[in-house]
């Protein structure tokens, strides 16, 4: 009997999935039923209100306090850092260790130069940007899709580059259509879409229900992704209850190549790419 009741419980249920995604928004549809819902879990952890902008350009940044010894160079976030227009841009974005988040944007022009088509299966035709990742990360993503169909597993590929451009245009669709605050709290600000590194892929299953929702986890591709991701250099980026530092609700479609050593030791610890490199600043 509660029918509306649902309906409504869904909607919100799809616009809390979508919130703050760094993924592509599915459509515009969801929102014509808009809620006001849209605070909780992640922008809690959103601290660019203020616009605080980041620390200084690490210039004379501190050396010989580097003490990993379990990945080539593990800078601090600070050492790759600076403002660029009042924005804090990374200095390394060409790095597969890269962190781009809320409070670290991708320079405005940054293009990956090795962008290249992974042979894996889409599920849809169109030629587009989307189908693209950076060459390590392509190269791995074939590598797992090919275990996962020996596991008889069956994945699709469903969104992984995006331009500036591309992430501009989806936000200002947003600001027109919905208002500044709404366009803000739906869509990443372009520059701070992962998915501009070329080294993230939303992936699914072949049912369209799971597709870049939470529920996804719960499908046997969903498992077996978490457990068989990070062999092959990705980590599930935005994990439950990790809300808080990274800005995102808990993602379990959306993959982030960072080489399968690092992949290996966030996956392992369940922790962030955030706290990975928050670690080294202390050691
Ligand atoms: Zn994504």
């Amino acid at each position: 009997m509660n029918k509306k009741v649902s309906g409504l419980a869904m909607a919100t249920a799809v616009c809390m999935a979508t919130v703050m995604s760094g993924c592509e928004a599915p459509s515009l549809d969801f929102l014509s039923g808009k809620k006001e819902q849209v605070s909780q879990p992640a922008s809690s952890g959103d601290n660019t209100g203020a616009q605080t902008p980041a620390e200084e350009p690490a210039t004379g940044a501190p050396q010989g306090q580097d003490q990993g010894s379990n990945a080539p160079h593990k800078p601090t976030m600070e050492e790759t850092i600076r403002t660029v227009d009042g924005i804090p841009t990374v200095t390394n974005p060409e790095e597969l260790y890269v962190i781009v988040n809320k409070q670290r944007a991708l320079p405005s022009d940054y293009v990956p130069s090795d962008l290249t088509e992974p042979n894996v299966p889409f599920p849809f035709k169109d030629k587009v940007e989307k189908r693209l990742l950076r060459e390590p990360a392509a190269r791995a993503l074939e590598a797992l899709f090919s275990q996962a169909k020996q596991d008889g597993i069956e994945l699709y590929a469903v969104s992984g580059y995006r331009s500036y451009k591309t992430q501009k245009s989806l936000y200002e669709t947003y600001v027109r259509t919905q208002g500044e605050a709404h366009a803000a709290a739906f869509s990443a600000v372009p520059g701070k879409s992962e998915h501009q590194t070329g080294l993230a892929m939303d992936v699914s299953g072949l049912d369209q229900a799971t597709r870049l929702e939470q529920t996804f986890a719960d499908t046997p591709e969903g498992m077996w992704l978490a457990e068989k991701c990070a062999a092959f250099g990705f980590i599930i980026r935005y994990p439950k209850g990790k809300e808080d530092i990274t800005g995102y609700a808990y993602e379990p479609w959306h993959l982030r190549y960072v080489g399968k050593e690092m992949a290996e030791e966030i996956m392992s610890r369940g922790i962030t790419l955030e706290e990975y490199f928050q670690e080294s600043r202390s050691s």
